[in-house]
């Protein structure tokens, strides 16, 4: 399913606020300052993305007579500015140049495709091979990676709490996904449906990790931006699949906030009504499920959960009980009676979540 129009604004950062407040409140002017730009300038985002779609942004389409089945990517450098996109830097096809950011950026967009399209059959973000544009070296330490609604956005981090935000494929699979949702489900970046819009972000990030790595599920980290936290911080990374609230617990940076089960849902009005906190709820639920059915995560759990996204009766205010109960249709339709759909129900069982 395409849509060309009438979606939401979206402004979906991987580091979520909370953290970022938490780090700008820190006396050491090392740590504060880059979180408080860095928050500033997810502000100032957040504005413009709003303003611009009102006046009604043109959408990106794809090069006249471009193969759908081949990625149209182009990397750009900000040059440690905040003009998007900046100067071009790489484009389809190139070599590699000297700049391992932009390469990793390049090549995360590429892993992120060739997942979307080898499993799923899709082309590119919106089905309809959509161009891939990142911008590399935004802002100065800017401690944050963003999707905008029309491109990728990566900061180089601090280096004292949080390195390149290119290193983690996992993150750009995670933010280009938000596009995938914004062209789908549309889920309201709200309550349980922005944790759904977050949670699925997660799945597919990690997916795309796994698939470039060869991992199943079993051989996985389950986790969400590893190698982006600098050394000196106690943690391996934002967030944990197998084992949500876990991450860090670090001295500056606070606990990992996710819960793993229902019972446990964090009621709150700040980041959106817990976007990237409730997250942690179905992120386990498909760890579970994949994990259970072993083999490849992308192959049985990832395809039920792409058949919900993509299905067109996933509501875009939908709770946690609609998007699992869709996911056990999705996977008695597409499998049967079997192990699967056993996997799947026990999963949201275990984390509490009511399948009807
Ligand atoms: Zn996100």
């Amino acid at each position: 399913m395409t849509t060309t129009g009438g979606f939401q604004p979206v402004f979906c950062t991987i580091v979520p606020p909370h953290v970022l407040d938490r780090l700008a409140r820190n006396e050491d002017p090392a740590l504060s300052g880059p979180a408080r730009r860095s928050l500033e300038h997810d502000a100032y985002q957040r504005t413009k993305r709003r303003l611009t779609t009102v006046i009604g942004a043109a959408i990106a389409a794809p090069p006249a007579g471009a193969a759908a089945d081949k990625p149209h990517r182009t990397v750009y450098d900000a040059g440690h500015t905040q003009d998007l996109p900046g100067t071009k830097v790489r484009e389809e096809g190139s070599e590699p140049g000297s700049d391992a950011t932009v390469n990793r950026a390049y090549a995360g967009l590429g892993a992120t495709f060739e997942l979307y399209l080898k499993v799923y059959g899709r082309h590119s973000i919106d089905d309809g091979g959509m161009p891939l544009d990142a911008t590399v070296h935004f802002g100065e330490n800017y401690d944050n990676a963003f999707w905008n609604g029309e491109q990728m956005v990566f900061g180089d981090g601090d280096n004292e709490i949080f390195l390149d935000f290119t290193i983690p494929v996992d993150v750009i699979g995670h933010e280009l996904t938000h596009g995938v949702t914004q062209h789908t489900a549309n889920l309201e970046y709200y309550g349980q449906s922005g944790a759904l819009n977050e949670s699925v972000s997660d799945v597919f990030g990690s997916l795309i990790k796994q698939y470039t790595l060869g991992q199943t599920a079993a051989e996985a980290d389950w986790l969400i931006g590893a190698g982006l936290l600098a050394p000196r911080v106690t943690g391996t990374a934002l967030r944990s699949m197998k084992a949500p609230g876990t991450a860090y617990d670090d001295d500056v940076l606070g606990k990992d906030p996710q819960p793993a089960k229902m019972e446990d849902y964090v009621r709150t009005g700040r980041d959106n009504g817990g976007v990237h906190i409730n997250s942690g709820i179905p992120n386990h639920a498909f760890y579970l499920a994949a994990t259970a059915l072993g083999g490849y995560a992308w192959e049985k759990a990832g395809q039920i959960w792409y058949d919900v996204l993509t299905g067109g009766e996933l509501k875009d205010d939908a709770l946690f009980a609609d998007f699992a109960t869709l996911t056990v249709k999705a996977a008695r339709e597409r499998y049967g009676a079997g192990d699967e759909l056993q996997a799947v129900q026990k999963a949201w069982e275990q984390v509490g979540v009511r399948t009807l």
